[in-house]
């Protein structure tokens, strides 16, 4: 078994496990293999282990590994900071976008989703920790954006993420993605997603409704940069 392999097994036992004790059934998180900075090598090591969804941070990395990777079937999720002049790619090249915090980008990128393709996946990036982070929008902001992104014609809002101020407290971990599901189920919109939990903290994610954890260094290893 491969290194890699041998953490799929390992990071797919520990959210079994935080399904189990939270009473959840294990089918209903998905597991996001984050391989920002990672070569197209290790991503295809992941996916000969079972892995189909990978998540990038940096548009031109995730451009260059999808052509060397274009023989296998894989979704990518787009989850870092989204520049304006970014969205067509991004909305040519993704299946999910998690990191739209503002209505102009949400806009662009239902207008430039080439018709062929299914509606792209859209999460609400929520800022829960206050000052701390300066991604995501307030949850003041959200009700009116989620209200105005569920309308555009080619986006499927599908829920919220969040990367809360990194704590090894687990109480403050629980709070944080407590809060991010308190706001979603506010919405009243439906949604099915909550897109949170990362290496450390993926637990408490679970124990709070994560139907996505994000994770990168528990399967890849640690990076040079992040
Ligand atoms: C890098 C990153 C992750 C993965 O973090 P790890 O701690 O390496 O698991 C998850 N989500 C986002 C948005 C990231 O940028």
């Amino acid at each position: 078994m491969s290194t890699i392999a041998e953490n799929i097994a390992k990071v797919g036992a520990r959210i079994r496990e935080a399904a189990q004790a939270s009473g959840r059934d294990y089918a209903t998180i998905g597991l996001l293999a984050v391989s920002k900075t990672k070569p197209a090598a290790a991503v295809r090591q992941a996916h000969a282990a079972g892995l189909l969804d990978f998540g990038e941070n940096y548009l031109q990395e995730a451009l260059e590994k999808q052509r060397e990777l274009s023989d296998l079937p894989l979704t990518w999720h787009f989850i870092g900071p989204i520049q304006s002049n970014k969205t067509r790619a991004l909305a040519e090249h993704f299946a999910w976008v998690h990191s739209v915090d503002r209505l102009k980008i949400a806009e662009r990128l239902s207008a430039q989703r080439p018709p062929q393709l299914p509606p792209l996946n859209i999460c609400l990036q929520v800022n829960v920790s206050g000052e701390a982070s300066k991604s995501g929008c307030s949850p003041e902001e959200l009700q009116a954006l989620a209200q105005a992104v569920s309308r555009l014609p080619n986006l499927r809002l599908r829920g919220l993420m969040a990367i809360p101020e990194p704590t090894d407290d687990p109480a403050a971990q629980h709070a944080a993605f407590a809060r991010l599901r308190q706001l979603r189920d506010g919405l009243g919109l439906g949604l099915d997603c909550l897109s949170m939990g990362m290496s450390h903290d993926l637990e408490a994610a679970i124990a709070e409704g994560a139907t996505w954890v994000r994770i990168g260094t528990a399967l890849f290893g640690a990076r040079d940069y992040t």
